[in-house]
């Protein structure tokens, strides 16, 4: 008593949920370093994007009116090989949300030890509003304003929020037609039949699963014994609440933007309509108990995977987290301050940067397989990825062990020690 106390990362904090994801991600970064022994000016670097580009899309809509739409591509970081990340088309993309995003690309990349720097971009747009047309018409513009600064060995995209294997299909072909060859690298997240790979739509789903059964397992907890709940039923939430079923775990609760189905013995997650399977009908399910989508994150269970949008947990309602363990399937979904006070009771967060990182695990060898002109099997990628998921695991828990305060803090010294030394390797030029 009697000293000045520094406020709290919750209490100088305005509107939590208002943080932008460069904000978080640079914070992020401050509190990794602050224990590392990593070279100040290379930090500086990382906290800029090398480029951001800003691209404006014309586009003729069904009835014949033009509407200009904003789109970003933020490259952060490309020093061990291709800017990678995803392309998201959400109202609420900004400028420096693809900044933050690209940062963690950059961290996810290198926590796995993937030859890929990071990137993300987007276009501000509701993708509900338009037709397949218009998406269609909307993604290959994009594909041809982004043309001179993507490619299979400079930058790579693939789909995130909002876009899928049809959409990387469109750009692919975009790109393919003006290069006059047929570039299947150009983008990860395709289809088989044009060079996907199999395995790669469940991929983020999956590594939240095999990230969940190790935390469980680290933490002396059999994951027969665990309950789970999910927040988002989409591609990542689904996977993941299906595989975690299958291993054994008790997933009491999967919620969509329409609320949260909620059964204390189990929810049977096989018979849940995943967003691809019927969008937004996870309450059509036969459930005892029906909750909001927020409350979904309060209830009393053993691991809380929040995998549908960024800042859902915030200084306004991590007092309330009643989880044994969070792990992290959505980008960001935890706030600056929302981890300091989860950190403060006691409440371990696996971080997305390591646990969604099987989706771009599986771009990387989809990429591979794109190059070489030789598909895998389904088989082979689950057991490279479940190879890739346990070492990248293996590694961050050394960190834990060895002092980190959280696992975040734990994996960002595993990505930041890789990142720089191939800083430090290369140095500043011109
Ligand atoms: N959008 C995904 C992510 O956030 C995948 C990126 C990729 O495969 O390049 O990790």
């Amino acid at each position: 008593m009697g000293t000045t106390t520094e406020p709290t990362a919750a209490e100088t904090e305005e509107d939590p949920s208002e943080e932008s994801a460069v904000e978080t991600a640079r914070k992020q970064l401050d509190v990794a370093v602050a224990r590392l022994d990593i070279d100040r000016n290379v930090v500086e670097r990382l906290r800029h994007p090398r480029a951001v580009h800003e691209v404006t899309l014309p586009v003729e809509r069904d009835d014949g009116t033009l509407e200009v739409f904003t789109g970003y591509r933020a490259q952060h970081d490309s020093v061990r090989g291709p800017y990678k990340g995803g392309l998201r088309y959400h109202p609420a993309v900004t400028r420096d949300e693809c900044v933050g995003l690209s940062m963690w690309m950059t961290w996810k990349c290198a926590v796995m030890d993937l030859p890929f720097g990071g990137a993300k971009g987007g276009v501000v747009v509701d993708p509900k509003s338009l037709s397949d047309e218009e998406t269609e018409r909307l993604t290959r513009r994009f594909a041809q304003e982004l043309r001179d600064v993507v490619g299979p060995h400079t930058d790579i995209p693939a789909p995130d929020m909002g876009t899928d294997a049809q959409t990387m299909s469109w750009f692919m072909d975009a790109y393919s037609m003006q290069e006059r060859e047929t570039v299947p690298g150009v983008v990860t997240g395709k289809p088989p039949v044009i060079g996907g790979s199999e395995g790669r739509d469940g991929a983020p789903g999956r590594s939240v699963a095999i990230v969940t059964r190790e935390a469980v397992d680290y933490y002396d907890r059999d994951l027969s014994d665990v309950t789970v709940a999910v927040q988002g039923f989409g591609s990542v939430g689904a996977n993941a609440a299906r595989l975690l079923d299958e291993w054994g775990a008790d997933v009491v609760s999967v919620s969509d933007v329409n609320g949260a189905i909620y059964d204390p013995d189990g929810l049977d997650v096989g018979d849940v309509p995943t967003h691809e399977e019927r969008p937004e009908a996870v309450m059509t399910y036969d459930a005892p108990e029906k909750l909001s989508n927020d409350a979904v994150l309060e209830l009393d269970v053993d691991v809380l995977i929040p995998a549908a949008v960024g800042n859902v947990l915030t200084a306004d309602n991590a007092e309330r987290v009643d989880a044994g363990i969070v792990v992290e399937g959505a980008n960001g979904p935890t706030t600056f301050a929302a981890d300091a006070i989860l950190e403060e009771r006691g409440i371990p967060v696996v971080p997305d940067i390591l646990a969604n990182a099987g989706g771009v695990t599986v771009s990387y060898f989809e990429w591979l397989q794109d190059i070489n002109r030789r598909a895998w099997s389904l088989e082979r990628v689950h057991e490279e990825l479940e190879s890739d998921m346990t070492a990248a695991w293996d590694a961050v828990r050394s960190d834990f062990e060895d002092g980190a305060a959280t696992w975040r803090e734990a994996a960002y010294a595993v990505a930041l020690r890789r990142v720089a030394a191939a800083h430090d390797a290369r140095g500043v030029w011109p």
